[in-house]
């Protein structure tokens, strides 16, 4: 599994890399990227990131 971070999105909060450092981390921006690909020792937190992202920028797939 993928997690993609629109960056029209984003306003660079840090919660999803503070939630989950294995998949999210802040570029040069102060955008998240996810830089790793979801595991099932990540996925729950990776799907709380998304959850909890205040807009809604982090969609998680396949
Ligand atoms: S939680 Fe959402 S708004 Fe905050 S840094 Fe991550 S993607 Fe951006």
């Amino acid at each position: 599994m993928k997690a993609i971070v629109d960056h029209d999105l984003c306003i660079g909060c840090g919660l999803c890399a503070d939630i989950c450092p294995e998949v999210f981390r802040m570029n040069d921006d102060n955008l998240a990227e996810a830089y790793a690909d979801i595991t099932p020792e990540t996925q729950e937190k990776a799907e709380q990131a998304r959850d909890e992202c205040p807009v809604e920028a982090i969609t998680i797939a396949e």
